[in-house]
């Protein structure tokens, strides 16, 4: 069974916009009030970086990192998973996962998994 993505957005009440992760007041119109959104549908990719001096306790070579778009307008970061040989395009769709991004002291760490 696919795992629901464990990521929630907050919609501003008065004005519509999208915050995450969450912010005190509203970045337009500094209203307080907010209702939650998950994401929905594919993700677009936006823009993405390669980072290859990883910290202790990471046993891949390189991590894929990228800022995504889904289709109901929240936008979050993930992992892309892609080797060095695939061509990434900024705006190519994405399919979204949750699932073990890695494996953190013997546990697995769930995030936002991007597949191409
Ligand atoms: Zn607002």
């Amino acid at each position: 069974m696919k795992k629901e993505i464990g990521i929630v957005a907050y919609k501003c009440k008065k004005c519509g916009k999208l915050h995450y992760p969450f912010h005190d007041r509203c970045l337009a119109c500094k209203h307080r009030e907010f209702e939650t959104v998950r994401p929905q549908g594919k993700a677009k990719l936006l823009t993405w970086t390669r980072i290859y001096n990883l910290p202790w306790g990471f046993d891949q070579r390189y991590l894929t990192i990228g800022v995504v778009e889904f289709e109901n307008g929240v936008k979050a970061m993930g992992q892309i998973q892609a080797d060095e040989s695939y061509d990434l395009k900024i705006g190519q769709m994405l399919e979204p996962a949750w699932e073990t991004v890695r494996v953190q002291y013997g546990e697995n760490v769930y995030g936002l998994s991007l597949h191409v």
